[in-house]
């Protein structure tokens, strides 16, 4: 187990809905660090076990569960244990030194270049599939869910709080607990969806948001039915992949496994010598 006696909390890094992240270090190694989620204790549509059966351990800690063993995906923030107490559950996570939220760091960056942008986005997608491989479906990717390294441009996906087990059954819904910036229209329109189409389309939603510093659809009405205004001054493959994410249709909608072999992904030297 992870002696939590042994760290001194620090300073609050991060406020979310359901309670503080605070950094910790070790009292003796002080440079190692531990990220601390404190939760209060609540409703019981908050527990399940790996398999999404309701148990006592909180969903969140079940799904990263699901992601801890080796071999790990660098691009997603681990879990090294949790404790529960009276009325608190605290996550102890792999602490991101010198990040920032995606949300801030576009902020400050304004005009993102595209191969700043094709860097995250490959790390983006490499943490997608690596949920999906281990049958987790995310689902509350937005941009301050994702953490970035600077300057070295890590980027760490973090908060499984409205993770579900992916499983034979398609989802509901009521199944996607996120904010909702990157619920698909399928799931609004309240059909059932899938976790690998879903992916997809907030793939698309986030490279958009990097390109334009802004969210590709403003509310539910220009979701369903709205233009996506792209800037023209993207390459012809930016705005081939984000169109091609942000199609409604689920079924003829970009496949996860297409969306990182997109020339976008793979620019050939345009002018060999
Ligand atoms: P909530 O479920 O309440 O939204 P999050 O897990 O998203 O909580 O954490 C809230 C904020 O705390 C994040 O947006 C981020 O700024 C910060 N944070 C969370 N986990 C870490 C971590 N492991 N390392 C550094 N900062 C973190
Ligand atoms: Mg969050
Ligand atoms: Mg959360």
């Amino acid at each position: 187990g992870f002696d939590l006696s042994q760290f001194e909390v620090g300073d609050l890094i991060g406020k979310g809905a359901f309670g503080e992240v605070y950094v910790a270090s070790h009292k003796r190694k002080k440079r190692v660090k531990v990220a601390l989620k404190c939760m209060m204790k609540s409703q019981e549509d908050r527990y399940l076990d790996v398999d999404g059966h309701s148990t006592p351990v909180l969903a969140e800690v079940a799904m990263m569960l699901r992601l801890r063993n080796a071999p790990r995906c660098p691009n997603i923030i681990r879990l090294h244990d949790w404790v529960e107490l009276e009325d608190n559950f605290v996550l102890i996570l792999e602490y991101a030194e010198s990040c920032q939220t995606l949300l801030q760091y576009i902020k400050d960056t304004g005009d993102i270049e595209e191969n700043q942008a094709r860097r995250l986005m490959r790390q983006l997608i490499r943490a997608v599939m690596f949920c999906t491989e281990r049958g987790v479906f995310h689902g509350d990717i937005h941009t301050a869910n994702i953490l970035v390294t600077l300057p070295r441009l890590e980027l760490k996906l973090i908060d499984f709080g409205c993770a579900q087990p992916i499983t034979h059954k398609p989802f509901n819904k009521s199944d996607y607990r996120g904010a909702g910036h990157g619920m698909p229209p399928e799931a609004l329109r309240g059909r059932v969806f899938h976790a690998n189409p879903a992916y997809v389309w907030t793939i698309g939603i986030m490279l958009y948001e990097i390109m334009h510093g802004r969210l590709a659809f403003c509310n539910r009405q220009s979701l369903m039915f709205g233009s996506i205004q792209i800037n023209p001054r993207l390459s012809t493959a930016c705005v081939d992949l984000i169109s091609q994410c942000l199609i409604r249709n689920p079924v003829q909608r970009l496949q996860l496994h297409q969306v990182e072999e997109h020339c976008w992904f793979n620019p050939t030297t345009p002018n060999p010598v």
